[in-house]
Formats: structure tokens, sequence, C-alpha cells
């Protein structure tokens, strides 16, 4: 099958059968997949068929497909997700969190502590940032923790602060959800975050996806660039179409930075997506001296807005101090972004 008919038929997936295959089974393969609706095209070479589907191959399993008796090889040439792809919607999707854009160029920063942690802290910093540039509030109620003896975040009560927060400062705010019983106590945060830990959390999801409030996907440590879009085909799929993708470091074999961050990604991303996607220098490195330079870089690469890390006193902070910018180092990251910007 050559390269010319694949992409002139728009064919999406090639199955390599195996040598003389047995006919009824080829039959039942063959019938089955126009019961998909799907168009079967045939070339027959000197020792091998190739079958070449033209349609929706979206609800084919391809571990599946390989695994039948008369197939040697299955290979998609569509990307899994449709409605993720920017093939399906050519130009950048921009979304609006309570006027503040994302996808437009204008590059908005979520700034704040990585958990509410009391009034004043939370106080203190917001109107720092609010003043030094960001453009959203972010703070952590409910907090996915690797130990269960650290701090598990002030829940309810820190969802009420940060909301106070909100009104005094005059900011949205952002915050994490961690299962579906907590989107009633989301009502008036203005940006949901999935954290990474459950951006395969798939029930979450879908309950995210029926309504038009805002979320922001965060990918996965473990999780390829196909699956984080897998996940925001989930949240699209129900109807929402407002979803921020956010590059936020991955595990590589790397033990000098918390996670590694993926500035490719971003490019990636935008290459086979039409989403807005941020960048989390903070938990992306876990080291607050590395946060201005990766925050640079992923500006620099494309990102669409970034997300930092604010204390106003990291040794002291419940969570993630050491990534922690102190206003004064955030004020400075504020500053370079926009002068980088003037740059792009
Ligand atoms: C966070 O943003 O507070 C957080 C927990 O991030 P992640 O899900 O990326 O670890
Ligand atoms: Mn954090």
């Amino acid at each position: 099958m050559s390269k010319d008919l694949i992409y002139q038929k728009g064919i999406v997936m090639i199955i390599v059968l195996k040598e003389n295959p047995n006919p009824a089974e080829l039959n039942s393969l063959r019938d089955w997949l126009r019961s998909l609706n799907l168009e079967v095209h045939y070339s027959q070479g000197s020792s091998t068929t190739l079958m070449g589907l033209i349609g929706d191959t979206s609800q084919i399993d391809l571990d599946m497909m390989k695994s039948l008796p008369v197939v040697d090889k299955a290979l998609r040439i569509q990307d899994p997700f449709k409605k993720a792809s920017i093939k399906f919607k050519p130009e950048p999707s921009v979304v609006k969190v309570d006027g503040v854009s994302f996808g437009d160029g204008s590059l908005p920063i979520i700034a704040g502590p990585c958990s509410i942690e009391n009034e004043s802290i939370l106080m203190d910093v917001a109107s720092s940032v609010k003043s030094n540039g960001a453009h959203m509030l972010r703070g952590g109620a409910f907090k996915p923790r690797t130990s269960p003896y650290s701090f598990q975040g002030m829940r309810e009560k820190g969802l009420e602060l940060l909301i106070a927060a909100k009104k005094k400062v005059g900011m949205p705010i952002v915050s994490e959800i961690t299962e579906v019983s907590q989107i009633d106590l989301f009502e008036e945060v203005d940006l949901i975050q999935v954290g990474a830990r459950n951006m395969q959390n798939f029930e979450l999801l879908k309950e995210l996806s029926k309504s038009k409030k805002p979320v922001l996907l965060k990918r996965s440590p473990a999780a390829t660039i196909e699956e984080l879009l897998m996940s925001a085909e989930y949240i699209l799929n129900g109807g929402n179409e407002n979803i921020i993708l956010c590059e936020r470091g991955i595990k590589t074999f790397e033990t000098s930075t918390k996670n590694t961050l993926d500035i490719s990604a971003i490019p990636v991303i935008k290459s086979k997506s039409h989403l807005p996607v941020i960048v989390d220098p903070s938990h992306g490195t876990g080291k607050n001296n590395l946060v201005i330079p990766m925050a640079m870089a992923a500006v620099a690469a494309g990102a669409d807005g970034l997300m930092i890390e604010v204390h106003s006193a990291p040794h002291t902070a419940l969570c993630d101090g050491p990534q922690a910018l102190v206003p004064d180092e955030f004020a400075a990251l504020s500053k370079k972004i926009s002068n980088l910007k003037e740059h792009l």
C-alpha cells in the first residue's frame, strides 16, 4: 500500500495479515469491520496481504486487533482522540475563565500557595501576587499526598477561605478536586483542577464533562501526551469544551529534579490539539531556583500560561515549600515574563 494511497484515500488503520490466513476467519474479520461502517481495502503483495481501513476506527482496540489469529500486525495512522484533535478543529481554542483568556496569546499567570493553610498567609500571598501581575489565584484545599501522615489540606474550610480571598482581592480562583462527591463544593471555584494523580479518574472526568465549568487538566507524571489528550477527550466528549491542559513534569531516571519538565510537550501538544496548554514549573522541577528559568523556557516554547506556587514563608509551608517562590521572586518572574512576551 503506497503512502499516496494511504493519504489520498484517508486510510486510518493498516492491518498486516498472516500468511495464508484462514478464509472463514478472514471473512468474519472483514464483515465485522464493515459492520462498524469501515471501508476495507486490500493490497495483495507476493507474500503479504494488507488491509487498509477508512472511517472512524476510534472504537477499535489495537491490542485486541493484534491478537486475532489472522492478524500479524496492526498500525493506527489516525490519532485515537477526535474532538481534541487539531484535525477536528484546526484553529486554537481560547478558554475564558471569568475574563482571563488562555490560548489567545495573553499568557495569564496563575499564582498562589500549594495549599491553603490559614487566612493570613492566603490573603498575604493573594494580594502580593495580584499586585505583581498574577491573573488568577491558586490554592489546594483537598491535597493528594503521597503519605497519609502529611497535611491533607483544609478541605471545605480551605475552599471557603479561597472563595473569600477571591472576593476580597478580585481574582478568579483555581483549586483541585479529588473526587466526584466534591463537585457541589466547587460552585464558586472558577477553574476546577484535575491533578496529575486524577488525570485518568475517568468517572471524575465524565462528571466534569457535564457542565461548562472550565477544567485545568494536569498531565500525570506517568502519562504519554496521547494519554493526556485521551483524558481531555473524555471531557470534550461529554460536551465541555473548556479545557486547559497543563504540563507539570514527568518521571524519568533523572534524580536532580523532582520531575523532568517536558518542555517539548508544548509544541508536540500544539501540533496535535487545539486545546491551550499551560506549564507548571513548580511541580515540574520541585526546586525554587529552577522555577524562573523553566517558566521562561515554557513561554519561549509556546505555553499559553503558567502556574506558579508562591508562599510568604516557604520554610514553614505545609506542602511543597522547597519549590515555592517568595512574593519578591514572583514579582521578578512576572517582570521577566512580560519582557520576554514583548520579544515573542
Ligand atoms: C498542585 O497543583 O497542587 C498539585 C498537586 O499538582 P500535581 O497534580 O501536578 O502534582
Ligand atoms: Mn504543590
